[in-house]
Formats: C-alpha cells, structure tokens, sequence
C-alpha cells in the first residue's frame, strides 16, 4: 500500500466521522467502514532521525475505527489477550467519546497501555481472532485494538490525568525485585498497592529493562517508559540502580539478612547467542543487544553529545528474523548505513517480527534475503569484516516449533558484501542469579522453573517474565509479573 501523509489520513477520517457520528448502525454497515491506517512519519523523513515512526491516531481516527468493533457477545478478541482485558467495553467506551472510560476500562488489566498499545504482537494475540477480520477473510483488517489501546493511554497522558494509583495502609512487609523490566514493574506496582513496601534493584544505571535498552527510541520514546516508572517513584517504591544482584548482593542475603520478606526475579534474557560459525570474532561483528544498548540505552546516535562510541557502518548484515533483527537492521540505517541487508533462512510468513515492523523495515529500505542464511563471515588482512557467505535453503517438514524446518541446499553458495555484522539469532537467561543463589532450580535453558503462581523452588522467591519464558513479549511478562505479585501479596497477608 503506498504511503499517505498523516494530514491526508486525518482529514479523510474527519469526514467519516461527520457522517458517522451519533449514528445507529447494523453489523453489516460497520464492516463496510474503511480501516483506519496509522499515520506515520514518511520513510525517507524518517530513516533521517530518531523519533517515533508513528504517530498515533486522532480524536476522529479512533471513533470511526471503534465504529468498526462489532460489540461481539463472545468477545474471541479477549480470549486473545493474555491480560484478558474487556476490549469490546473499550472499544465501546470510545464510540462514546468517553476516552477517560475507556483508559479505565484497560487499566483494571494491563498497566502499560501506552507501551503495550505500541509494540504487543496484537496480529496473532487479540487481532487474530477478531470477528470483523474473520469476515473479511485477512487478519489484517481486524479491529485496530492496539492502536485503540495505544490512543486512548496516549490521550491520558497528554490530558496530565495519569492518577496515582492508591497504596493500601503500611503492612511492614518489605518485597525485593530484581529487575526493572515489565515484569518487575507491574509485580511493584501491584504489590505496592497492597501497602508493602517495595524496593526494585536494577543491575543499569536506567530503570525498564528492554524497553529502555534494547527498542529503540523510534518505536518506544523513552518518556513514555520514563512516566510508567515516575508513576512507581509516586506510588512510593524504591529503586537502587547500578545494583548487580549476584555480585552487589547476593539473592539469599537480600533474603535472609536484609530483611526482605520476598523476592521477585525479573532479569530478563539478556545474554546473546552466536551462530559459532568462522569469522565471529572478527572486529565488526556485534551482538544485536551489545549494539541496540549503546545505541539506545547509551544514546550512541546522538553522536555529537555522546562518549559512547558506535562502529560507523557502510554495509550491514542482520542475521534473524525477530523484532530485535528488525530494530538492529532499522538501527543501523539510522546510525548512516548504506545498505542493512536482512539475512533470514525461513521465508517471511514464519518471521517472528512484528507484521508490522517488518513492513516498516521495506518501506525504509532495508534489503531481505529470505531463505538464506550465512555459513562464514569473511574478514580482510586487518582482521575487520569484508563480507559473508552465505546459502540457499528451502523449507522441509515443521520443527518442534512447528515452523518449516529450513534445509540447506548444496552448492547455494552466494557472497554479501559488508563490513559489518550484527547476529540478532535470539538471547538466552541471565545466568548470573542462579549461579550465585543455591537451590533455585532451572530448566536445560537456564530459565527459572516456577509453578503456577510463579514460586520458585525456594521459600520466598518468586519469578517470571524472559527469565522463567525465555526470550518472549512484553504483555507475557507483565502476566506473569501479575500472577506474581498475587501470590507475593497472599503470602505476606497470610503471615
Ligand atoms: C530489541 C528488542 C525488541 C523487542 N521488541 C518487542 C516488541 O516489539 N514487542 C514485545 O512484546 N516484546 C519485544 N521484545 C521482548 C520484550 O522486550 C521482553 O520480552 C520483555 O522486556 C521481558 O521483560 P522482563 O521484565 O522479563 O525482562 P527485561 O525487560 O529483560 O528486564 C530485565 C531487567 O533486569 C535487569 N537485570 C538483569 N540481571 C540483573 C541482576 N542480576 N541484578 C539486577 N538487575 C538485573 C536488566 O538490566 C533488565 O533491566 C523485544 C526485545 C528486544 C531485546
Ligand atoms: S472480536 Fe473484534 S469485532 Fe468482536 S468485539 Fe472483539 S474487537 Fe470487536
């Protein structure tokens, strides 16, 4: 679809709204209303800068695709939803104009719709079920629930009407939280509430975990997350930073000696994986999260106030397909690659990117090779990237996953021409807590094993988000901080 300026998008949906408004329509005259596009900056403004791609829905863009909701009885969307929020009473909140309802509505559920209205996986979470796209027959024309979620938190925000949640009356109880990633925040926020006090240690300098080191500005600005954890400063809950858990202070003496009548660990999947073919460790090649945290977290593209230093690209090599792949590769060109290259050995349909990240990537520019996949990287006299090879591969019976096997074809052999590489394969647990905590028991991955309510196999200590899942989203994260911090506050209740 060819782009339109986000002028020409508004004043389209300014004239649906006129002829919409107040109106009572059938199931029939609701399909027929056109989905509403996100507007967005133009790609070749874009690639220029740093802010954010999109630009978020009007006033009038919001009404007339929550017009389009078909108020389903059985509600498939919610099912979709791993927070199970009540997505049809939003969505009607909003037909209403009643922005302020409809934030409410959300935030018994989730509490980041600001971000999770900006990068949740809705296309296979509470958009692939939809009614409407069903019965247009494309997924892609379901309900726009998250950019609904996204305009309505984005309104309160603008509005200045974030209120401060209430904290019950102090228990004495104290809680450690060891990361400040999504799951962190929400086992906090809601344990806070319940009137314990919470302290969050964070190993960085900066609180939000990947959503503050690993995507970037341009599809998460930094003030959103930044607000999410003032809200918790106000809440009243502590947070030490530059606090390595495992090295500052041992999981067990936080326990046993602090003073600390819990503990959730929220360390995320930070530790990269390498494809350990030659050519590795020539200088130019990075891990996506070594090259994403100087970019983002220790703002290397502001090149001019900065003292972090980035390798300054011509062409680039991206291995992967998920959504780091695609931040690295849309990175890279905006950093002042020539050329990002894509090099991915499924075809699109089974990238684990974002549909919609992946769109953004092409219409920038960004150059996919599908069903390759590097088999060395080729380095000079000096010891610094030339160039990859790579092969060819088709797809064979599905995996464990369930996505095609991909197999190589012999003799495929094909080069790329590039001086850097950034290998964006997927990351595994954070070791560091379980090689320094006795007892806490993990599965062959190094993720943290927990039962239902997220307890660890130690007293006390609860876990959840990448480090129980693996690599994962944020919506599961923040789920599994909730279930969490239900179980964090029943115990503590009970004693
Ligand atoms: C580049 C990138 C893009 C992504 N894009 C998306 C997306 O579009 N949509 C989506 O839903 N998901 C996305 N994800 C995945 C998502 O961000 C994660 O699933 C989610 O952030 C996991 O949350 P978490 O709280 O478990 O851990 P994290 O967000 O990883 O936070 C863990 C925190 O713990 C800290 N920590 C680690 N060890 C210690 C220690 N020993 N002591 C103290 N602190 C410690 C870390 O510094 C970090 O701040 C992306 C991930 C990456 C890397
Ligand atoms: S399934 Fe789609 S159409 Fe039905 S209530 Fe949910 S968002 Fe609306």
């Amino acid at each position: 679809m060819s782009y339109l300026p986000p002028e020409e998008l508004r004043a389209q949906a300014k004239q649906l709204y006129i002829q919409l408004k107040g109106k009572q329509l059938t199931n029939k005259e609701r399909m027929h209303i056109p989905l509403q596009d996100m507007p967005s900056q133009a790609p070749d403004t874009r690639i220029k800068n740093m802010e954010e791609v999109t630009c978020g829905y009007s006033k009038e863009q919001a009404y007339v695709e929550a017009m389009r909701c078909l108020q389903c009885k059985k509600a498939p969307c919610v099912a979709g939803c791993p927070v199970r929020i009540d997505i049809p009473g939003f969505i009607k909140a909003i037909t209403e104009e009643n922005f302020q309802k409809a934030i409410d509505i959300i935030k018994k559920d989730s509490l980041l719709p600001a971000i999770c209205g900006r990068v949740c996986p809705q296309e296979v979470q509470c958009q692939a079920p939809c009614t409407l796209g069903k019965a247009l027959k494309d997924v892609e024309k379901a309900v726009s629930i998250g950019r609904l979620e996204r305009f309505v938190a984005d309104w309160e925000r603008e509005q200045g009407k974030v209120s401060v949640p209430a904290v019950a009356k102090s228990t004495g109880k104290r809680v450690a939280i060891v990361g400040s990633g999504p799951a962190g925040i929400t086992v906090a926020a809601d344990v806070r509430r319940h009137g314990h006090e919470v302290v969050i240690f964070e190993a960085f300098h900066k609180t939000g975990g990947v959503m503050v080191y690993g995507i970037p500005e341009f599809r998460l600005p930094k003030a959103i997350v930044q607000a999410e954890v003032d809200l918790l400063k106000k809440m009243g809950v502590t947070i030490k930073t530059n606090f390595l858990v495992g090295r500052t202070r041992n999981l067990i003496k936080l326990l046993k000696q602090d003073g600390f009548d819990a503990i959730f660990i929220g360390t995320g999947a930070g530790l990269p994986k390498f494809m350990h073919i030659e050519g590795e460790n020539l200088v130019g090649v990075f891990s996506a999260n070594e090259y994403l945290t100087r970019a983002n977290l220790m703002k290397a593209y502001d090149r001019e106030r900065s003292h972090t230093p980035i390798f300054h690209s011509r062409k680039v090599a991206v291995f992967g397909g998920g959504n780091v792949a695609m931040d690295a590769a849309r990175m890279a060109q905006r950093l002042g690659a020539e050329v990002v290259n894509v090099i991915y050995r499924r075809t699109e349909k089974e990238m684990p990117a974002r549909a919609e990240e992946v769109a953004h990537a092409k219409e920038e520019g960004i150059v996919f090779h599908l069903l390759k996949n590097a088999q060395r990287i080729l380095g000079d006299e000096q010891g610094r990237v030339k160039g990859i090879e790579c092969l060819s591969y088709e797809l064979g019976e599905p995996d464990d996953s369930g996505r095609r096997r991909p197999v190589p074809i012999k003799g495929s052999e094909s080069y790329v021409d590039v001086d850097t590489v950034i290998v964006s394969i997927g990351n595994d647990s954070n070791p560091l807590i379980k090689q320094t905590t006795e007892g806490l028991e993990i599965n062959k991955w190094g993720n943290i094993l927990v039962d239902e309510n997220c307890k660890t196999s130690l007293d006390g200590v609860y876990a959840g988000g990448d480090i129980v899942l693996g690599a994962a989203t944020v919506i599961l994260a923040m789920g599994q901080g909730r279930t969490a911090a239900g179980a964090i506050s029943a115990r503590l209740e009970a004693r």
